[in-house]
């Protein structure tokens, strides 16, 4: 049977921390190997960083992590959401080395890294409104 968890928690960076050893332990149920589940902590950090950062910037604002473990498929899937600034062209934000940071901070990686270590990667967004990136792993293959 699926097993389904929301967390839902304020964006503050002290946050990312927490989200990486939530999702870890989720995962715990379907026996991830160490290799799988330091691929979905850092898929989940980028996802929450950008949450904390783009989405909401200075504003404070709620962020949401979905969780779904599925034994049948033995899958994890997980849902960052944010109902901040959101993104205009998906597509152009997706691409290596695209950044909007002007601080010279971020290196525009963040979604590619999210690609590579995840075996799907969705991001619905509209300006305005927030954004959705739903990201799903197959364990043990
Ligand atoms: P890095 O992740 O390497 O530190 P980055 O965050 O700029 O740099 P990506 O994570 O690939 O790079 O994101 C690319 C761009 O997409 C961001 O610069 C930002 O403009 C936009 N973006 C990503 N996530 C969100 C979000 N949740 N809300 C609004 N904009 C976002
Ligand atoms: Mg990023």
């Amino acid at each position: 049977m699926k097993n389904e968890m929301t967390l839902a928690f304020d964006s503050i960076s002290e946050n990312e921390a927490f989200a990486r050893v939530a999702v870890a332990a989720f995962v715990t149920q379907l026996n991830p190997t160490l290799e799988e589940v330091a691929d979905i902590k850092t898929a989940v950090s980028e996802a929450v960083t950008n949450a904390i950062i783009h989405g909401y910037g200075k504003e404070a604002g709620e962020i949401f992590m979905d969780m779904t473990a599925d034994p049948a498929e033995k899958t994890l899937t997980v849902c960052i959401t944010d109902t901040g600034a959101g993104i205009a062209d998906v597509k152009k934000a997706m691409e290596p080395l695209y950044t909007t940071d002007t601080t010279g901070e971020r290196s525009g990686m963040g979604f590619s890294f999210m690609e590579a270590f995840m075996d799907e990667v969705i991001v619905e967004s509209e300006p305005g409104k927030g954004t959705a990136v739903t990201m799903k792993k197959h364990i043990g293959r």
